[in-house]
């Protein structure tokens, strides 16, 4: 790790210098200042001594030579040497005293201080000191740096007879002095000495005092600050709880603007979290909670209330699409929005406003509930009801009442899962089921239905893969009877895939995927050429009549221009309009009725013929006769079925078939698997029969070969002049 130092360490350390050097700078120009002074004191001093001592040494050197002066009146005056000689002797004892000449008026040596008095009677007039005695009597002071001279005259009443040279000298003032700033300098050595320590101690102090108050001021800047910095981290963790806490703690200072501003920051990130999550969570439009929110839920309930029983319910509008496509977007998400409510209000009421229950829209037209307490299947039974009558009950929408239907898929906890994906995957594929039995309707999990969904899924890969190679796939034909003579007039061609792994796979297990997936449009593309090309082959084999109707599914009626793609092979293999049918189910004109009536017109102006199929498995099938123009019914094998046995189905065949009588229309009848169904269906005026009791749908070569067998080629088929 980086060493590192902190703001508080930083400060510290900056103060704690510059209280160093304040401290040294403070003690350097005290010491400065006190050297200086000491030293001038010293000089001071020692000049004040000398002067002193000077003036005692003068004063003394006075006294002496004016003693002297007196006492040697009268023995210069007697020229008595002998006296002079016992007065002088006791001055001469002093070593201060260097030289003692008594001289007389005329400067002549009267004693020198000397026993054996050689220098007497000489002349001491070179002295240039005595002339102002010898003149006028005057004392005379002269100091040199070693010495101090004295010259007194000797005089009684202003007659002046001689006088007194004295040299004394100034060594002991000299060293006096010497000791004297000796012991100035070393008393002022102590007080310095004495003063340094006390700068020292109070430099210490100070220092100690510094680094003290500096901690403290660094601590009030740093705490809040290491703290602020604690509970930034905290808000952007999330704990936004941590904001209250700095606002408690106001202050006056920078630190308290940037609290505050920490502060303000955490409410407003607060806020915008809060609105985030709640995006995240919910879905826009409705308000509800959305897929993620509700798997998150999901599994909560099962991580905290395991034992408990619960079902999710997938719900797929039926439809849906529809109203987005007639009434536009705007109308579809009233509807939506209305829906959310419905279903909350229903889903509450089911669970008595249960904590656990959720409703959540997670996407287009799907919504994801969890409904608890569902124990018995015939809870969940009532359940799935309640919600039906509530989605289903009209919607006022543009002055048009809309009714709504879907497809409910139940999975229940724990027996249909124990995870939250598993649960909304086998609701999910139950929702599925029950789309494909027939909407509007609800569907109760099974394993079963699982490996249906893989298959499914399996299809829909090889399928898509497939198409690369279109040769998979061929045409199958169903011969199709005419009742009255009980010959082949034609058939219906059906597709086949022989898949290279999975083998011959039937049109019902890929049909549907092909058409959700719009894989369709190139797969009949191709089969319509495939078909045209048979027509062609087969065309020096058949009478005129001879004619093979082909499945149209809804994605081409209104994806495709089938009359130009028809046009195109017909053209192209020389097939005539006549020899070909279109098959198409009623439930397929449903979804756009106007774009539908218009392509029909269009086929039908084209000279194809069109059969509605699967005709009677509709709600309106017999009002669409009048509204859709076409040229034949193929009546549900599911009438054909129980026709010998239920007399309501007879029944409504008899009307099927009357009422196509009457629009002038074709009748086949599908799925005839005895001779009774034959009998039957031919007695009541139905056209044409197809099913297993005739032949099952057969390959090219099968087909060609059992038309050989039974009918020899050309002319020999007999068509009814209305085909
Ligand atoms: P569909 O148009 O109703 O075709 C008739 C179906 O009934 C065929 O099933 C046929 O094999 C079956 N069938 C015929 N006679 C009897 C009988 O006596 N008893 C019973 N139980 N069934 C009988 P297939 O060939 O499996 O076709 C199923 C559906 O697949 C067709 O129903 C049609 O909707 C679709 N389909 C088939 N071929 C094509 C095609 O080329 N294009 C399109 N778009 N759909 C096709
Ligand atoms: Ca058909
Ligand atoms: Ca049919």
């Amino acid at each position: 790790m980086r060493w590192k130092l902190r703001l508080q360490g930083q400060y510290m350390l900056v103060t704690f210098m510059l209280a160093v050097t304040m401290t040294l700078m403070g003690a350097a120009a005290h010491l400065w200042l006190s050297k200086t002074q000491s030293e001038h004191l010293i000089q001071e001093l020692s000049f004040q001594n000398q002067k002193t001592f000077k003036q005692e040494l003068s004063k003394r050197a006075d006294q002496i030579s004016s003693y002297l002066a007196k006492a040697l009146f009268n023995p210069l005056y007697t020229y008595n040497i002998e006296e002079a000689q016992i007065l002088v002797e006791p001055v001469l004892q002093s070593s201060e005293i260097l030289e003692l000449t008594v001289f007389d008026i005329h400067g002549n040596v009267f004693y020198d201080g000397n026993e054996a008095l050689t220098l007497l009677g000489s002349s001491f007039k070179s002295n240039k000191k005595i002339q102002p005695t010898l003149q006028y009597g005057a004392t005379l002071h002269s100091f040199s740096n070693t010495t101090l001279t004295v010259v007194k005259p000797i005089s009684a009443a202003d007659q002046i007879i001689g006088g007194v040279y004295l040299k004394t000298s100034l060594a002991r003032v000299n060293k006096d002095i010497e000791d004297m700033s000796q012991l100035i300098l070393e008393i002022e050595n102590k007080t310095t000495k004495r003063l340094h320590l006390g700068v020292a101690i109070a430099a210490a102090i100070m220092l100690l005092c510094s680094a003290l108050l500096a901690s403290i001021i660094a601590r009030s800047w740093s705490r809040p600050l290491q703290k602020l910095t604690i509970q930034t981290d905290a808000i952007g963790r999330g704990n936004f709880n941590v904001a209250k806490d700095i606002a408690a703690e106001a202050r006056n200072d920078e630190i308290g603007e940037l609290s505050e501003a920490v502060r303000s920051m955490a409410t407003k990130l607060e806020q915008r979290t809060k609105k985030i999550t709640h995006l995240a969570y919910h879905d826009a439009l409705t308000e509800l909670p959305n897929r993620t929110r509700f798997i998150q839920h999901l599994q909560n309930t099962i991580k905290s209330y395991p034992a408990t029983s619960f079902s999710v319910l997938f719900l797929d509008l039926d439809e849906f699409k529809v109203v987005n496509d007639n009434y536009g977007h705007s109308s579809g998400d009233f509807l939506l929005i209305r829906l959310a409510e419905r279903l909350t209000d229903c889903a509450n009421e089911i669970t008595n406003d249960h904590p656990l229950t959720m409703i959540s829209r997670i996407g287009g037209d799907e919504f994801l509930m969890l409904i608890p307490h569902l124990k018995a299947l015939q809870d969940v039974d009532s359940v799935v009801k309640k919600i039906f009558s509530g989605i289903r009950s009209p919607i006022l929408m543009e002055n048009e009442e809309l009714v709504v239907g879907g497809s409910i898929g139940v999975a229940r906890y724990p027996y249909n899962g124990k995870t939250a994906d598993e649960l909304i995957k086998h609701a999910d594929i139950a929702m599925y089921r029950a789309k494909a039995d027939g909407k509007n309707t609800h569907k109760l999990f099974t394993p079963t239905m699982f490996k249906s969904v893989v298959k499914r899924a399996n299809i829909e890969r090889e399928l898509r893969r497939s198409l690369t190679d279109l040769s998979q796939f061929e045409l199958w034909f169903q011969p199709l009877i005419d009742l009255k003579t009980n010959r082949i007039i034609g058939a219906e061609s059906l597709v086949r895939w022989r898949h290279p792994r999975l083998g011959l796979v039937p049109p019902g297990d890929f049909i549907s995927i092909a058409e959700e997936t719009a894989m369709i449009l190139p797969l009949g593309q191709w089969l319509i050429e495939k078909l045209c090309h048979q027509l062609q082959q087969w065309s020096p084999y058949f009478d005129d009549g001879f004619h093979v109707s082909i499945n149209i599914s809804s994605k081409q009626l209104y994806r495709q221009n089938l009359v130009e793609i028809f046009s195109f092979y017909m053209e192209k293999f020389q097939v005539p309009t006549r020899c070909i049918r279109m098959e198409i189910t009623e439930s397929l004109l449903l979804q756009d009725e106007e774009e539908a009536e218009k392509q029909l017109k269009l086929i039908r102006n084209a000279g194809i013929q069109v059969w509605l199929d699967d005709f009677g498995t509709g709600y309106s099938s017999l009002s669409y006769l009048r509204r859709f123009t076409v040229d034949g019914i193929k009546i549900d094998r599911s009438f054909v079925r129980d026709i010998t046995s239920d007399p309501k189905d007879q029944q409504l065949i008899q009307a099927m078939i009357a009422m196509a009588n009457n629009l002038d229309l074709l009748v086949v009848a599908e799925g005839i698997e005895t001779a009774e169904q034959a009998e039957l269906v031919s007695s009541f005026g139905c056209d044409i029969g197809q099913g297993f009791y005739y032949d099952k749908p057969m390959p090219v070569d099968k087909f060609v070969s059992r038309l050989i067998d039974k009918q020899k080629p050309k002319n020999v088929v007999h068509i009814d002049s209305r085909m």
